[in-house]
């Protein structure tokens, strides 16, 4: 084992247990997810909608659910099993478009114990499956588009390090891991210490959408404690950076909060500013989701697609 996964196999478990150990002490609140046979009689279920048939599920019936959705609607999709001592699960990959270049697209499917995981990470799966319904409407002819849903995100990027180990990466020119992307005003593009192709190619696509740097995005540099899925590739050379949407007037609170490497680790314990004030807790409902929000992150990629 090499010390990196070591690394993050020791934070995903400390994580883990300490989400299952606050929230076995908190009150479950009630979700009522939805029946999936309910969103797949909708011809155009909303992102909501998606979020809500994984949300309040345990892990082995949220990765079973996706994979149920994507055949229903008839999507070739293929899935990677792993299984090592760490833990086991499977990723589901699907590709659309053509030519050289491959723009990952990643949204974990698993959620900590004892929270419903609607805006971590329901919402980004959601995001992405109402992204492949209009991508594959009109594929990009320069552009392959792989999106992938993967598994135990929540022990240290396991899914994401087996894929990573798995995969042959050439022509993969970015990729970004939606994570916390249901609540808030602004895109914030993070662990991103350096410019790369992706921090231009995005800055270029959300500029054509109207967002100005530093006010209604931001680029923020390699964030201490949080991670997430993109790790795994960033780790291997290639551009990968975390895509999040946060609300404006908490922008200075989430820095202090984010960059401040003992707030974060105390994080249940110190006053948390919006959306991480229900992060990993059993408040985070899909109730709390904005679907403006879960709009702004469809259409960045939508216009990141066009663009890159
Ligand atoms: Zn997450």
């Amino acid at each position: 084992m090499r010390l990196r996964d070591a690394g993050c196999f020791i934070r995903g478990r400390l994580s883990v247990g300490l989400a299952r150990a606050l929230n076995a002490r908190r009150r479950p609140e009630r979700v009522a997810a939805l029946p999936l046979e309910t969103v797949l009689a909708l011809r155009d279920p909303s992102v909501v909608d998606l979020a809500r048939v994984l949300e309040g599920r345990g892990n082995a019936e949220r990765e079973a659910l996706v994979a149920r959705y994507l055949s229903a609607r008839g999507v070739v999709f293929e899935t990677q099993r792993f299984n090592t001592f760490e833990g086991s699960g499977a990723n589901y990959v699907i590709e659309v478009g053509a030519g050289d270049r491959v723009l990952v697209l990643i949204a974990h499917h698993d959620a900590v114990p004892g929270s419903p995981g609607a805006n971590d990470n329901a919402a980004a799966v959601g995001i992405l499956l109402k992204l492949l319904a209009r991508t594959a409407a009109a594929p990009p002819r320069d552009l392959r588009v792989r999106l992938l849903f993967t598994a135990a995100e929540e022990l240290g990027y396991l899914g994401a390090r087996a894929y990573v180990r798995a995969t042959e990466l050439r022509g993969v020119a970015g990729v970004l891991s939606l994570e916390l992307c249901g609540i808030g005003d602004s895109l914030a593009l993070w662990d991103a210490p350096a410019e790369t192709d992706l921090t231009r190619g995005f800055a270029r696509a959300v500029e054509g959408l109207g967002y100005r740097r530093d006010e209604t995005y931001h680029t923020v540099g390699r964030i201490p404690v949080f991670g997430s899925d993109h790790r795994a590739f960033a780790d291997a050379g290639i551009p990968a950076h975390g895509l999040t949407v946060i609300p404006g007037d908490e922008a200075e609170g989430l820095r202090r909060f984010i960059f401040n490497p003992w707030r974060s680790v105390f994080r249940q314990l110190v006053h948390r500013p919006r959306p991480f004030d229900t992060y990993h807790t059993p408040r985070d409902r899909s109730d709390t989701l904005e679907p403006a929000a879960l709009d702004r992150v469809g259409a960045a990629l939508d216009a990141l697609i066009r663009t890159f």
